[in-house]
């Protein structure tokens, strides 16, 4: 059995959380892959490591010093390292990269992929484990992607007869040698494509939440932790607006069905939230609502047009007004006479004159209608599955709560219902639908 574990920032953060992941791995001996992060906050108002990096990096170009910065960075790492009685020479290694630094020669991606390169360091020496780098094995192709093959093969040859490993998350090496980052919580990929490469029985993800939560802790106070949830249903909730695991980091274990579960670094007892392809578990009819989430600031246009349905291509039309603009349709709910499009505030409007113009101008409509500040809130569930009464019963919550429901739609799939409201409605309908769902 191999698990492979992944700590972000929180876990990262000092050398108490250090010690808190050395007793995690060496509880189970299962736990032989360890892919940590940068060093993230200690406290609320405290800085990542990573954003510090970007900002030393942004002075330099700027011809701005950024020793004082700089040396935020590196005394966070010292200070581990002092705490944690480890024995490391980082000194010349933090002289040498300043010294490039200044010179312009790191570039953007290589410094703010030092903060996970330090902490896996410190962290192999702590567990006394090998320190395998990410510029060994992650390989991103000429357009960026990375070549799974590849890497998943350098990872099982790097990884033969080793006690343990641990890897820096967040980025990987272009064919010419340089350093490339995903996007920003990135390590979470990281950790699905070693889980991938080594066929692990299952990928843990440690943060600083006991799961995923049902809805946001913000809107809906004590928010319960997900127990199971599908891969489709994370995707739908992360899409829906919850802010849970990198998006693509779901793609290599899925594909290779490894289980990734979410957990707590500071309550390791707790047993978080399982990501699985399926559950056989028996359908729990208090749990016919898996998780709710949503995004406010939408614009929605609708196009009434008499018989509009039967209109051959009028969709295609209207959509392709959407395409000259560039503009990506989030939810097309339609009437008989009419069609909607949900669109983000922020994208539409730079356009919005020029698309009602060519709207009129191809489809000759009989009215066109913007509502702006339109919140989408998406109630995902794969128990909702042909259940009769789901959203007859989330209709009925919203309208008891005075909720006016702007838009429906729902997907063929029947994983999630999608409704709109008014911004101003938005944490009190989710509130509504958790505790009328949820017990
Ligand atoms: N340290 C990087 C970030 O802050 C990547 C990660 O933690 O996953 O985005």
């Amino acid at each position: 059995m191999l698990k492979v574990t992944k700590f972000g920032g929180s876990s990262m953060a000092d050398a108490g959380q250090y010690e808190k992941v050395r007793d995690i791995v060496t509880a189970d001996p299962e736990r032989r892959v360890v892919v940590v992060s940068a060093a993230g906050k200690r406290f609320s108002k405290d800085h990542k490591i990573t954003d510090l990096l970007y900002l030393c990096h942004a002075h330099i170009q700027y011809g701005v010093p950024c020793d004082p910065i700089y040396e935020t960075i590196t005394s966070r790492y010292i200070e581990i390292r002092e705490k944690l009685g480890i024995q490391m020479d980082l000194e010349s290694e933090f002289a040498e990269l300043k010294s490039r630094l200044d010179a312009k020669q790191v570039s953007k991606d290589e410094m703010a992929s030092r903060g996970e390169y330090f902490s896996a360091k410190l962290m192999a020496a702590f567990l006394g484990f090998d320190f395998v780098d990410a510029s060994q094995w992650v390989y991103f192709t000429i357009d960026g992607k990375v070549d799974t093959e590849k890497t998943y093969a350098a990872l099982k040859e790097k990884a033969k007869n080793c006690k343990g490993i641990v890897i820096p998350g967040f980025y990987g090496v272009m064919p010419d040698g340089s350093i490339r980052t995903f996007s920003r919580g990135g390590s979470d990929i990281t950790g699905s494509l070693a889980a991938a490469a080594l066929d692990a029985d299952v990928y843990e993800n440690w943060t600083d939440v006991s799961g995923i939560l049902m809805a946001d802790p913000r809107i809906v106070e004590n928010s319960r932790p997900i127990a199971e949830i599908t891969y489709e249903e994370l995707r739908e909730l992360a899409y829906a607006g919850a802010n849970v695991l990198h998006e693509d980091a779901i793609y290599p274990v899925r594909e290779k069905n490894i289980p990734l579960n979410i957990r707590n670094t500071n309550a390791p007892e707790d047993p978080g939230t399982m990501i699985c392809k399926d559950f056989d578990t028996e359908i729990d009819t208090n749990r016919i609502i898996t998780g709710i989430a949503g995004k406010k600031n939408f614009s929605i246009i609708t196009v009434f047009k008499r018989g509009l349905t039967k209109e051959v291509g009028i969709l295609r039309r209207i959509l392709l007004v959407m395409e000259k603009h560039n503009i990506s349709v989030e939810f097309v709910p339609n009437g008989m006479d009419n069609v909607s499009l949900a669109i983000p505030t922020d994208k539409l409007s730079p356009h919005l004159y020029a698309i009602l113009a060519d709207i009129q101008q191809d489809i000759a409509p009989d009215n066109i209608t913007v509502h702006d500040q339109i919140a989408v809130i998406t109630a995902v569930g794969h128990q909702m599955v042909f259940r009769p009464g789901v959203s007859g019963k989330i209709f009925a919550a919203l309208g008891e709560a005075g909720i006016n429901i702007r838009m429906i739609t729902q997907g063929p799939d029947e994983l999630n219902i999608i409704f709109g409201v008014d911004n101003k409605d938005f944490d009190n309908a989710i509130r509504v639908l958790y505790n009328s769902f949820i017990k």
